[in-house]
């Protein structure tokens, strides 16, 4: 094993907030930097890999298996963590349109094992690799597609934890956090830190993908069954925001208007964001201020990662007017 779990530590953090020179009406915009994180191009699926490591040392683990598309963040994180631990990482990933982009070709320079498989058969595949390992003598880990779970939810706990000290020693207090919501386990744990330190922003988790009420009964889910083993009770069902008006023609989609933000707020601020997630969700986030008329607040924007597929497109980012 690699010694390089510094960043586990607890008392670890990585606050990054900045204030953004980008403006929708008067309000005062601001940037948490998640896709500046130490490891892999950082994202929120580091932020989930380093519990999931730890956890896997605790367990003993001796290889990964995970579920995703090769294309995905997640896939690309927990492979490089992988390689970096000298663990074996197996990728059960559905059958897709072959795409080259620059997280799969990094997924296989990790070296993973990428096993494809009829959506349909997903499930199925994951416990044939998993039964296959233990009956080979190791000890696998199974980590869920995009890092979903309770310790993927527990690793945005520790981040609204970390924007609370920041607002604390800089006298800053936020009224909205925005953020990409894919999977809704970042958040999921935003919310569930709002419930916990007993806080009350507005967490506004602009869908990338996902149509209501499916997508915001995950959210509700995953909060309580975060909550149930705390004890706690999350009564507000209603008070999740997951907004599915921007995910246009679904997961990756995205249009001239997302490009359009990309390349303002790279010109004028300097931060690279992506056409799935960050930049789709940005534009989301203005789109949602200017409808309900949001002004005079202080918003913070989780920048959650993502920066390989910002490359994938900068051709199109460059030549968008
Ligand atoms: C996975 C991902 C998200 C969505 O996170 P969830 O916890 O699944 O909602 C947002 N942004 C980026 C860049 C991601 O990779």
């Amino acid at each position: 094993m690699a010694t390089t779990n510094w960043l586990t530590g607890d008392n670890m953090k990585y606050t990054l907030i900045n204030k953004l020179n980008y403006k929708i009406y008067n309000n005062q915009l601001y940037i948490k930097r998640e896709d500046l994180l130490p490891i892999s191009f950082g994202g929120n699926k580091v932020r989930k890999a380093l519990l999931f490591l730890e956890d896997i040392q605790r367990h003993g683990s001796d290889c990964i298996v995970t579920y995703g598309s090769s294309n995905s963040n997640h896939c690309r994180v927990i492979a490089n963590i992988a390689a970096s631990h000298g663990i074996p990482c197996y990728i059960i990933s559905p059958i897709e349109t072959k795409q080259i982009t620059n997280n799969n070709k990094l997924v296989n320079l990790f070296g993973a094992k990428i096993i494809t498989c009829k959506l349909s058969e997903v499930s199925r595949t994951i416990e044939i690799q998993l039964n296959e390992l233990r009956s080979n003598g190791f000890n696998p880990y199974f980590i869920q597609g995009g890092g979903h779970g309770n310790l993927g939810t527990q690793a945005y706990v520790k981040v609204y934890k970390e924007i609370l000290d920041y607002e604390k020693q800089s006298g800053i207090e936020f009224d909205y956090i925005f953020h990409a919501s894919g999977t809704g386990t970042t958040q999921a744990g935003l919310i569930s830190g709002n419930v916990i330190y007993e806080s009350n922003k507005i967490i506004v988790g602009v869908s990338i993908a996902r149509k209501n009420p499916y997508g915001s009964n995950i959210v509700i889910d995953s909060v309580n069954n975060y909550l149930k083993v705390l004890g706690k009770n999350f009564v507000n069902d209603n008070e999740v925001e997951f907004i599915d008006d921007y995910v246009l023609n679904g997961y990756g989609s995205y249009d001239s208007r997302v490009l359009k933000i990309i390349k303002d707020v790279l010109i004028k601020d300097s931060i690279p964001m992506d056409t799935t997630y960050t930049g789709k969700a940005f534009w989301g986030m203005q789109e949602y201020i200017k409808k309900h008329r949001i002004t005079g607040k202080r918003i913070l924007f989780i920048h959650t990662g993502g920066t390989p597929l910002f490359f994938d497109k900068l051709e199109e980012i460059i030549d968008e007017l």
